[in-house]
């Protein structure tokens, strides 16, 4: 008997048929004997509805009403689905994050959870209830609503766990578990029967939308045993996150490829090589409330140098807007771009310890002939940027190179 944290996502409780079978599911782990603590999201696409029904009253819309608007979708699927487990006849109450008490900040639309209140969780466990609490919200100190960031969920569904000392937090959502890659690309794609948590926090922060990654970061903090499942199979184990590799496996080098669509990437062309250039260049853009992720500077070479950094398509002719108006500043030579742009990444803890990783990577990359345009790694990750026609053959060359289809 276990105390098990289990957060459904938005498609897991879209519809009735799908919060009945939430329920059913959720009724099979109450039969075994554990304690329940359920999470879940809004129905999908609900929270979209909800934000683009306040656009249409106010373009910018307030950060505190908005809040209370949002946090109205998941106010329903608790609801829903207590009444669908008393119908099956599992005693279920459902709480809000103000009635649970989840204090946070007053950072309304992307509040930090500060504290959480066990003590009515506690008794309701204790009385043999199912505990259905809504995700992505809290309450601050002066009682005002407050939502934690979109995908927010999963955090609530970490941070409870955390709160309750549980066994585990399991995460259902519509896959089955952490890929090595996208299948829709890699049809060989195998999915990992762990992963770090490392490796997760860089899959999360490169694109990979299966966890927020603040739920990630929550859960390495707190020692939270992590597991991703999908809710529409019965069986299944998932991908369980864990702390250290598992040292009784050979695991191999590389444990995913992530790519990410949605960059653009803007050159500042002879800048004179002085102190300050970098800030001179990218505070106006921090100023813009631009994002900007790759960062290359090159050495300079008669007095100037050259700066390129990448920042989300959206944002593309914006930045370089921003960038007109620097490069007089500065006085560049010349600001250029381009937006047919892609970022592909490898990622494992092995690279570690192990050479020769970012040359296999380059030479599998030149063999098909694949241009790179800019490189950057971190300790357990090597990103590049390239045309972005070539994101599919990039990542399924690198896939086979790197033998993630074998399974291990
Ligand atoms: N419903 C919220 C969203 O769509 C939170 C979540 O689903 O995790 O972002
Ligand atoms: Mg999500």
């Amino acid at each position: 008997m276990a105390l098990i944290v289990q957060k459904y996502g938005g498609t897991s409780v879209g519809s009735p048929d799908r919060i009945k079978n939430v329920a059913r599911r959720v009724a099979k782990f109450k039969a075994q004997g554990h304690d329940l603590v359920i999470v879940v999201s809004a129905m999908s696409g609900e929270t979209n509805r909800l934000i683009a029904l306040a656009k249409e009253i106010q373009a910018q819309p307030d950060p505190r009403e908005l809040d209370v608007i949002v946090s109205t979708g998941e106010q329903v699927t608790i609801g829903l689905l207590a009444m669908a487990l008393k119908e099956q006849g599992v005693d279920a109450v459902s709480y809000t994050g103000a009635q649970v008490k989840i204090l946070t900040d007053s950072a309304h639309t992307k509040a930090r959870i500060q504290h959480i209140d066990d003590a009515n969780m506690r008794a309701d466990l204790t009385a043999g209830k199912v505990v259905i609490v809504a995700g992505f919200q809290g309450v601050d100190a002066q009682g005002n609503i407050t939502t934690l960031g979109r995908g927010g969920s999963d955090t609530s569904g970490v941070a409870l766990a955390a709160a309750l000392k549980a066994d585990e937090c399991q995460i259902y959502t519509d896959v089955d578990g952490v890929y090595t890659t996208d299948p829709r690309v890699v049809p060989e794609a195998r999915k990992l029967k762990t992963i770090t948590f490392e490796e997760m926090l860089e899959l999360a922060s490169l694109g990979s939308k299966i966890l927020q990654i603040r739920s990630v970061e929550f859960a390495g903090k707190y020692n939270v045993k992590l597991r991703v499942l999908s809710s529409f199979q019965e069986e299944g184990e998932g991908t369980l996150i864990t702390f250290e590799e598992d040292s009784t496996v050979e695991k191999p080098v590389i444990s995913g490829i992530a790519f990410n669509r949605d960059e653009a990437r803007i050159n500042v062309i002879g800048v004179p090589d002085k102190p300050g250039i970098a800030y001179q260049i990218l505070g106006p853009v921090a100023d813009a409330n631009i994002d900007v992720d790759m960062i290359i500077q090159n050495v300079g070479q008669d007095g100037t140098t050259d700066f390129s950094f990448t920042v989300p398509k959206g944002e593309y002719p914006r930045a370089l807007k921003v960038l007109e108006e620097v490069k007089k500043h500065v006085g560049a030579r010349e600001v250029s771009g381009d937006d047919k742009i892609c970022k592909v990444s490898i990622v494992g803890v092995g690279m570690r310890s192990h050479v020769g990783v970012a040359s296999t990577m380059f030479r599998t990359l030149a063999e098909e002939g694949i241009n790179i345009q800019m490189i950057s790694t971190s300790e357990i990750k090597i990103s590049v940027v390239v045309d972005e026609k070539y994101l599919e053959l990039a990542v399924r060359v690198l896939h086979k190179a790197f033998g993630l289809e074998q399974a291990v």
